[in-house]
């Protein structure tokens, strides 16, 4: 390390600017990471933190991963990068060709871009000129859920709902059409099939009335992540997506978080036995490497771009790193090791392992809920278990506990009240049973903390 921890923590505090973070929190509290090892960071004094949150969701097989360091190594050798502007290079075609094969059947094309915001725009433009190009230019309009998140460019943001990132910006954005999303906890009846129902008919009433200027609908599958770690009840996703075909609408899964293995299958939609039309995903596709995402969708919809051009109907869309060969060097390896170290059947067995683990929790007094999916886990707390009413706002339940997380060696970044837990793939059992604990106790500080205090009720 060339700068000392000094230096660093100056030079942070003079120039750096941090996104998602209030900077006069950060200024408080300073992390600089310098180095990693399996499910480990370590920061400028030599600190070692579990990584709890797959470094926002990417990590999967550890840090400083053998073989994934050499496959960069070794295409490094070749070239780092080329344009895939009116050309392709070597490893985005083969991780084209890949990707398809390991995708369910009707994901036949593959558009990269370099993070799941881009990959989403991809598909709403794409969703959006499908129709231009069919001749149904009217159908313009997005609906998305309540709670969702795609992302922090503008459109992105134009089919997010979640108030806290999103209302802020809305003059900026085009409108889209919410629907309620099962969040079953947050439900009067507090019960999962009512929710559902209830959540489907009106998605039916807004398809009824709205089909014929909607392009598509967008969804997070299974779970909406950055919305709080909201697990949806089993068969809602496949619903969506039939009563979608019935209304004409194109179909959006967001798989951006739910992707390559989090969910105990590779894809979330495989958990519902359904398949979008056009698909985005990102995070885990590297391995939590390089910055890598890709826009999937049908063949049909490929070739509604496909003519001569002079029918204007190119999908124009690019960006300057779009197909990055060390990227798609790392994501080939990547998903060599999904293979070899049967990286999905193994999460799945874990995710069990886990949930045994998540008890423990779950007891405490001020835990509201532990929702689960395979490794994507999120903790609601709450001030009073029985009302489900939240602590206020202002207390920062949720950060505060983060924080005490970390004293005790463990990173990860909390939705609001929704602590997360989201650990590399490849933890072991031992160091999954550790980073529970750690949770655990640091749970427990604050409750006991907030009792002395005589905030919990
Ligand atoms: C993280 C996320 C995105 C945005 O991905 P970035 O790579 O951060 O731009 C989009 N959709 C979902 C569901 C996500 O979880």
């Amino acid at each position: 390390m060339s700068s000392t921890h000094e230096q660093l923590l100056e030079m942070g505090r003079q120039h750096l600017w941090l996104p998602f973070t209030q900077m006069k929190d950060y200024d408080r509290d300073p992390l600089i990471i310098e180095s990693g090892q399996g499910v480990k960071v370590r920061d400028t004094e030599g600190k070692e933190y579990y990584d709890g949150f797959s470094s926002v969701w990417l990590n999967v097989h550890g840090h400083r991963k053998e073989e994934l360091n050499e496959a960069i190594r070794q295409q490094l050798e070749k070239i780092a990068h080329s344009t895939l502007l009116g050309m392709t290079n070597v490893p985005a075609t083969e991780l084209a060709a890949k990707l398809v094969e390991i995708t369910p059947a009707g994901l036949d094309r593959v558009f990269y871009s370099d993070s799941g915001a881009t990959a989403v725009e991809i598909a709403l433009k794409m969703a959006y000129q499908y129709w231009r190009n069919i001749g149904e230019p009217q159908k313009q309009r997005f609906i998305t859920m309540k709670n969702g998140y795609h992302g922090d460019t503008v459109g992105a943001i134009s089919v997010g709902a979640v108030d806290l990132f999103h209302q802020i910006y809305e003059p900026l954005m085009f409108e889209s059409i919410k629907v309620p999303y099962p969040y079953v906890y947050r439900h009067p009846s507090r019960d999962a099939e009512i929710c559902k129902a209830e959540c489907l008919r009106e998605l039916r009433q807004t398809l009824e009335k709205h089909h014929n200027e909607v392009a598509a609908l967008i969804v997070e599958p299974l779970v909406q992540g950055a919305g709080g770690m909201i697990t949806m009840p089993d068969g809602f996703l496949k619903e969506v997506r039939e009563l979608c075909r019935e209304y004409n609408v194109l179909v959006i899964f967001d798989e951006v978080a739910t992707g390559f293995g989090k969910t105990g299958k590779l894809f979330a939609m495989e958990n519902d036995d359904t398949v979008p039309d056009i698909m985005t995903s990102g995070k885990g596709l590297t391995g939590g490497y390089l910055p890598i995402a890709i826009t999937m969708t049908s063949e049909k919809i490929y070739q509604a771009f496909y003519d001569d051009y002079a029918k204007m109907k190119t999908f124009f869309h690019g960006h300057s790193y779009t197909g990055n060969q060390l990227g798609c060097a790392v994501a080939l390896e990547n998903l060599k090791l999904f293979e070899q170290e049967d990286i999905v059947s193994r999460v799945a067995r874990k995710a069990e392992y886990i949930a045994e683990l998540m008890k423990s929790v779950s007891e405490i007094e001020i835990v509201g809920e532990v929702r689960q999916r395979g490794f994507m886990i999120g903790v609601e707390i709450v001030q009073d278990k029985e009302t489900r009413e939240p602590f206020p706002q202002g207390m920062r339940a949720g950060y505060e506990i983060t924080l005490e997380m970390r004293r005790r060696g463990m990173l990860s970044r909390p939705m609001g009240d929704v602590l997360v837990f989201m650990p590399p793939l490849a933890a072991t059992k031992k160091e999954l049973q550790e980073m529970v604990g750690i949770m655990r106790e640091s749970i427990r500080t604050y409750s006991a903390e907030r009792q002395l205090a005589g905030g919990v009720k």
